[in-house]
């Protein structure tokens, strides 16, 4: 997803019962496989009625099942079909299973319940009064409306059973299956509408709309580039007030999927749906339906970047996902250096880099996340907290680096590989390491550990002077401590009076010193620039 700005802190003010981090693995003796669930939606307010019905899978000794669900009362649950014993504990349902099965069995789960849905499911009114309906569940706030394994280790199908009034449009993961007039005999005229997601995604990306939506059909898109069917049906729904703005920013939604096909592999999910909602997040990356924040389009402000950015997470967080918190990088590092390959296909090379300096800026800037941790980060608990510039920004300009490292022919090619191999499943930093390692014959541990598993980045000062007798730039590049020496190489461009520049590379490593280049030049240098081509994450300065 992306941040509102200046959302971050009124977030981190908020987060509260957020912040407890479960102990991993996280519920190590069982598998959701899928989620059937039906939600029924009232006139007006937040009062739901639900059912969820879970397919578990057993895959090691335990006699109770743990769902997680806050806020909501549970009015029965049944195992296999049969009223079953459960205990409701305040962040939970502990249902006993039945005693003599094997331990590998599959059990079928259904759980009744409803309430005034708190979270998860953001239940407001807009500003023309009408009551709207969106699931906004990231990190693990499925849990508000969902009876779930609430975590991105346990990825599920999902059926989406949706009864609402006829004047709401309800959209959710996956395919439309049917939309149909309820006739229960109480008069009112109400539909019943079903969604089906037939890939496994995790519970922070099952949701649904419900709300007064007018449709902009993009049309068809990205044909032969999608897994699911020959194109890829992309749709925009707005509020109506907001029709006017489309297709805005989506001109180029069409070319978004297509470039991202074309660089990782075909789209993976049945359709992509963009919608303007009511999402916490500036915008968030929900499988097959993205959900934007309502002031893009009432303000008419939004930009193709973030339709790049969440459109490239369906491939990298949605289809391969990250096994657990600290491995955020995988989707918003990944999201982040994709959105900017956007860039570079939409408006070229500078533009391109222009994007990464600005990414490197917020890096540098950082004192928060940055400075006092790595990536990697296996301490921090509170998961809104890793929204930072390690994970989007750092871990963002760590694959340009990789793209540098291993050139760009092994890089893609490992890209390819990663995706290919862990699509419809999880991943850990290891996995990309290893496809990486593959594509390039190198040993990339020395790199995977500098970048993201210590903080900081490295501080390179250049001097400069001139040996007229040689006419050469002596450039030495030594290396500052507050975050450690880095292997890294360097280049420097020289620029002679005369508008000639000349370039050179320098490998520095730690605690190897100081290095001298020797740049010819006619004169003594107009100017000299480190890292010409933004290719290094570091802080640069040459003295003068
Ligand atoms: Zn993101």
């Amino acid at each position: 997803m992306r941040l509102r700005a200046l959302a971050l802190l009124s977030i981190a003010s908020s987060v509260g019962a957020l912040s407890a981090q479960s102990p991993r693995p996280y519920e190590p003796a069982f598998d959701v496989g899928d989620y059937a669930i039906t939600l029924d939606l009232p006139d007006t307010g937040a009062t739901i009625r639900a059912t969820a019905v879970l397919t578990v899978r057993r895959v090691s000794r335990a006699d109770t099942l743990r769902l997680d669900l806050l806020d909501l009362d549970v009015s029965g649950v049944r195992v296999d079909g049969r009223a079953a014993a459960f205990a409701r504990t305040a962040d939970g349902i502990d249902i006993a299973l039945p005693a003599r099965r094997a331990v590998a069995a599959t059990f079928e789960i259904g759980v009744d319940y409803g309430g005034v849905v708190r979270d998860g499911l953001i239940v407001r009114q807009d500003t023309a009064g009408r009551w709207t309906y969106f699931g906004d569940n990231w990190p693990n706030r499925a849990r508000h409306w969902i009876p779930s394994i609430d975590h991105p280790s346990d990825k599920a199908t999902v059926t989406w059973r949706v009864r609402a009034p006829s004047t709401r449009t309800v959209v959710a993961n996956g395919r439309l299956v049917s939309r149909k007039p309820i006739r229960d005999g109480s008069g009112a005229d109400r539909t019943e509408t079903v969604w089906r997601e037939a890939q496994p995604i995790a519970p922070y990306l099952m949701v649904i709309a419900a709300a007064q939506l007018v449709e902009y059909n993009l049309g068809d898109t990205a044909c032969g580039l999608s897994e699911q069917a020959r194109c890829v049906a992309q749709t925009v729904y707005t509020a109506p007030e907001q029709q006017s703005f489309m297709p805005g920013p989506f001109l180029r939604a069409a070319e978004i999927v297509q470039l991202f096909g074309r660089l990782v592999g075909p789209f993976p999910y049945e359709k992509l749906a963009h919608l303007q909602s009511s999402t916490r997040f500036g915008g968030m990356e929900n499988a097959s339906a993205i959900f934007y924040a309502d002031g893009g389009f009432r303000r008419g402000t939004m930009r193709d970047g973030l339709i790049a950015h969440e459109t490239a997470h369906q491939w990298f967080g949605d289809a391969v996902t990250e096994r657990d918190w600290p491995h955020l990088w995988l989707s918003e590092g990944f999201a982040t250096y994709f959105a900017a390959l956007w860039t570079r296909a939409a408006r070229g090379d500078g533009a391109f880099r222009a994007e990464l300096s600005g990414v490197r800026r917020t890096v540098l800037a950082d004192t928060m996340a940055v400075a006092r941790r790595p990536v990697i980060d296996t301490i921090e608990t509170n998961l809104l907290a890793l929204l930072n510039a390690n994970s989007y920004q750092k871990g963002g300009f760590v694959l340009h680096m990789l793209r540098g490292q291993i050139g760009e022919g092994a890089f893609f090619s490992a890209i390819r590989e990663y995706y290919r191999k862990h699509k419809h499943a999880t991943a850990v930093t290891d996995d990309l390491q290893a496809e990486m390692e593959r594509a390039s014959g190198q040993d990339l541990q020395w790199f995977f550990d500098q970048w993201l598993r210590r903080p900081g980045f490295p501080e390179i000062t250049a001097t400069t002077a001139y040996d007229a007798a040689t006419r050469e730039a002596l450039v030495t590049l030594k290396q500052g401590g507050r975050f450690g020496e880095f292997d890294v190489s360097v280049t420097v461009s020289v620029t002679d009076s005369s508008g000639t520049a000349r370039r050179a590379t320098a490998r520095l490593r730690p605690n190897a010193g100081a290095v001298t280049l020797r740049i010819p030049s006619a004169t003594p240098p107009a100017s000299v620039v480190l890292d010409p081509d933004v290719e290094l994450l570091a802080a640069l300065h040459v003295a003068p």
